[in-house]
């Protein structure tokens, strides 16, 4: 049996540290996406030449509250760009961006600060953030989206509950190495899940670290783990028959900068090379692993999944390896 991988993109703003200082930081709109450095986009411009180049599909969780502050172009363009390269466009939202709906969010910072989680909302509070995002992907043209991915991967059951409600039939709001949820039967860590009538892909989450019963877990992102680690977890998900696999990336991902205005940005060398080598392993083991979209799950009933929720381990060598690389990666600039 072949692999599905699905490689899913969070695109989204920053608040680029206006909610804690609105004096000195603005948020930041395209160039948290593009990433431009002397004219070129290493960031979406990277991953939309890369996936062309190697023949990919991947999933573009596009964030659509930010329109609160931006208006509809900015997030429009890109998605809209995103789509004529031949990429599927899904539903993410960050609710902190609802904020700018105040005008005197600058005031109620102290008093009323933002929050951004969609864990312990309301059925109501939840149903009305989904149709709004629903809402704006109609508004801007695109195709209904079938699928979300909640903020910072911060989910519980009522989230399944309201996109049932809304039509949403495929998630993948989990990544138990950046967020637990309390529910264990969220608690999942590789392949699809059935939560009520969702398929849940959820991000894949490995071992990377044990010591005694200390467990340490980590989620599969291009940032976070080296091409080696990535390329073992691969072959020893294919090993152990797990019937999908969902890396996250972001665009910013494929860049250095400063924090928390995004501004001084170098090129990831580092990082833009395990894209690129994740991207030329898949095209070269097409019998093993299949690349897919999340949009290509609509037509799976969440009953039909599987459900084996196997816990993989990175081999201990080269979680060592990667832990040099990523600091040498995080402290030297030309990298
Ligand atoms: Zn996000």
């Amino acid at each position: 049996m072949k692999t599905k991988l699905f490689l899913t993109v969070d695109t989204e703003f920053s608040i680029g540290g206006a909610f804690d200082d609105p004096v000195r930081y603005t948020p930041v709109g395209e160039q948290a996406v593009l990433c431009q450095i002397e004219g070129k986009s290493h960031g979406l411009g990277f991953l939309l030449d890369t996936f062309k180049e190697f023949g990919i599909s991947a999933t573009f969780f596009v964030e659509v509250f930010n329109t609160y502050l931006f208006g509809d172009q900015p997030m429009r363009d890109l998605a809209l760009r995103i789509k004529a390269a031949g990429n599927d466009l899904q539903l993410h939202l960050h609710p902190c961006w609802t904020y700018f709906k105040n005008r005197d969010w600058v005031q109620r910072l102290k008093v009323d600060p933002p929050t951004d989680h969609m864990n312990g909302r309301s059925l109501e509070q939840l149903t009305e953030w989904l149709n709004d995002g629903i809402g704006i992907f109609e508004r801007w043209g695109l195709d209904r989206p079938i699928a979300l991915r909640t903020a910072s991967l911060i989910t519980d059951r009522a989230v399944y509950e309201a996109m049932e409600g809304c039509g949403l039939t495929v998630s993948s709001n989990i990544a138990v190495g950046i967020f637990r949820p309390e529910e264990p039967n969220l608690q999942l860590y590789s392949g699809l899940h059935q939560i009520g009538k969702v398929l849940e892909a959820c991000v894949l989450t490995y071992i990377d670290r044990q010591i005694g019963s200390h467990i340490h877990h980590r989620s599969l992102t291009i940032t976070g783990a080296s091409w080696a680690e990535t390329r073992s977890l691969l072959l020893r998900a294919h090993a152990s028959n797990i019937e999908s696999l969902v890396i996250l990336t972001h665009p910013f991902e494929f860049v250095k900068y400063a924090v928390p205005g995004l501004t001084n940005m170098y090129p990831s060398r580092v990082n833009q090379g395990r894209l690129r080598k994740l991207c030329a392993f898949l095209a070269e083991n097409g019998d093993r692993f299949e690349v897919a979209t999340i949009g290509q799950l609509a037509s799976r009933t969440a009953s039909a999944a599987r459900g084996s929720n196997v816990l993989l381990k990175a081999p201990w060598w080269q979680v060592a390896g990667r832990m040099v690389e990523n600091v040498l990666n995080d402290h030297v600039k030309f990298l």
